[in-house]
């Protein structure tokens, strides 16, 4: 349960006590991190201003999420109307390039899971880290070498993690989140236990895929963006082959017909 959920009702408490959840309620709401039952967003946005600066609401709504969990992450924690849409290892240039523009030219929110070894990762830096820097785009750890984890000793697992790390922190100038996604989602408690030393404490799988990691149509690509990008979910995809503009720009109209907006996973969860 997120902490708003543990507040009871704004109706039984003392005019300042009241005053003080409504402003906290409204930056919950900013942040898309919560919803009470009884809100009422007109109320809510006069209590915020009553309350709060706007600095000092997103810095109390930022304080709100939860904390990334100690544990296998499959999908996001609530039903809200939130996709968060995952692209991993960056194989191709051109692939991932689309997505780079993509972002830049729809907003779209998405959270690139970096093997480091991939030579787009340094070629496109500079149409990447705008977005990085404003936080549209997260970069999290997918490891240097995308070697299967469960085959490697422990100091090779928290190698391999420590490796790509550095790179996103040198290239980048970010920390990733203490989170990871392992290379074919591979893991089993002797992983996830070597990550949490080496400090990843966050395994992050997805639950449902646009079967992108091999060779797929584009018409397969959105009957499964159909399928699987519904409210909730981590959807992976993968910047290997070439998804075209206008494939991922249907995928989006999609999305947004349906009402959903995209996260990352900070925009989620806080280290
Ligand atoms: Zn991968």
């Amino acid at each position: 349960m997120c902490e708003m959920g543990k507040i009871v009702s704004a109706h039984k408490m003392n005019p300042m006590d009241r005053r003080g959840f409504l402003g906290l309620s409204a930056a919950a709401v900013a942040a898309g991190l919560w919803l009470p039952e009884s809100f009422s967003p007109i109320e809510s946005a006069g209590a915020a201003d009553l309350t709060l600066a706007p600095g000092a609401a997103l810095k109390a709504a930022a304080s709100l999420k939860p904390t990334y969990p100690n544990s296998v992450i499959w999908n996001l924690p609530s039903k809200w109307p939130k996709v968060a849409w995952t692209v991993d290892d960056g194989g191709s240039q051109q692939a991932l390039h689309n997505y780079i523009d993509f972002a830049h030219d729809t907003g779209t929110r998405l959270t690139f899971f970096v093997t480091s070894n991939n030579r787009p990762w340094r070629t496109l830096k500079k149409e990447l880290l705008p977005l990085v820097k404003t936080g549209q785009v997260q970069l999290a750890n997918h490891t240097k070498s995308h070697l299967a984890l469960t085959k490697l000793e422990g100091w090779q697992i928290r190698r391999e993690l420590r490796e790509c790390r550095n790179f996103i922190e040198g290239e980048y100038g970010v920390t990733p989140a203490p989170i990871f996604r392992p290379p074919f989602g591979y893991y089993d408690k002797r992983v996830r236990h070597e990550a949490a030393v080496g400090g990843w404490h966050s395994c992050v799988m997805w639950y449902g895929t646009l079967g992108d990691g091999g060779g797929i149509t584009a018409a397969r690509r959105l009957q499964l963006a159909q399928q699987w990008m519904t409210a909730g979910h981590i959807v992976i995809a993968h910047a290997n082959q070439v998804t075209s503009p206008y494939d991922l720009r249907r995928i989006r109209r999609m999305l947004d017909s349906r009402g959903l907006r995209t996260v990352t996973l900070d925009d989620t969860w806080r280290a």
